[in-house]
């Protein structure tokens, strides 16, 4: 069985002072969760205080982005070295990074490539747009995220990589894709392009992520969907309570409480 993967994207909220306390109140609750991983991503400039909180407990920290270069004058960015200090997962392609940054599916792979170079888990985010769902491309457009995304990966890194499939018109509006639709794709397609590239077994040992608007209402459907194997969490997971409960939804899901 697949070990379902709860990730919380903090993305640009939270000052240090905040993360801690969101950290310090969900902390013990989460660890009473067994069987499922866990992981927060805040911004960089609280990732520190963070990892500080949870070392030694099961909990994980993960970056919301890295570039891929060691170092260099490339102002602004963040190396997998400065990562891998602190965190054992990168979120990398989001799609909040590919529209407003212009990440291309070529900066992704190459991010994939450093976070393996580096021992980190990738937490690869695939997607399609509204208009790319109303013409019908969902399918086309997600396996090709797919296909790009492991370009140049061995066997071994394809199975340690986790997928988070996040249909952009999902993302923070509250419109969750349905259980059946979050299902298909992960299934599928992201799947199902997997298969295609690494056979079976790879493909049934790597991870996929539903993400866009989970909610602790939500949680238990979504995440009871056989090809779903957890989920990347944005805005419920900047409050305590709601992270917690969809974990805790997770875990009954997947038979595990
Ligand atoms: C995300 O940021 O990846 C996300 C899925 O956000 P939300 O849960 O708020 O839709």
């Amino acid at each position: 069985m697949r070990t379902p993967i709860l990730a919380g994207n903090w993305k640009m909220y939270k000052t240090v002072a905040e993360a801690k306390s969101l950290v310090s109140a969900c902390k013990d609750d989460l660890l009473a969760v067994a069987g499922v991983e866990v992981v927060f991503c805040p911004p960089f400039i609280a990732i520190p205080a963070v990892a500080d909180l949870v070392a030694g407990s099961a909990l994980g920290v993960g970056a919301q982005d890295m570039y891929w270069e060691n170092e260099g004058a490339f102002t602004g960015e963040v190396s997998p070295l400065m990562v891998k200090e602190f965190c054992r997962y990168v979120v990398i392609g989001h799609s909040e990074r590919r529209e407003y940054f212009g990440e291309s599916d070529a900066d992704v792979n190459k991010k994939i490539q450093a976070a393996f170079r580096h021992g980190l888990t990738p937490i690869v985010c695939v997607g399609e747009s509204l208009e790319i769902r109303q013409a019908g491309d969902t399918e086309t457009w997600v396996a090709g995220q797919v296909r790009a995304a492991l370009a140049g990966l061995s066997g071994e890194e394809a199975t340690g990589l986790v997928f988070a499939y996040e249909p952009i018109w999902a993302i923070g509006t509250g419109l969750a894709a349905t259980p059946q639709d979050a299902e298909h794709v992960c299934g599928a397609v992201v799947r199902a392009t997997v298969r295609e590239t690494y056979g079976a077994d790879i493909a049934d040992a790597v991870r996929i992520q539903y993400g866009g608007s989970i909610k602790p209402g939500n949680a238990l459907d979504l995440m009871s969907q056989p090809n779903v194997d957890g989920g990347l969490v944005g805005g419920a997971s900047l409050q305590a309570a709601d992270f917690v409960a969809i974990v805790r939804h997770t875990a009954r899901a997947k038979g595990l409480a």
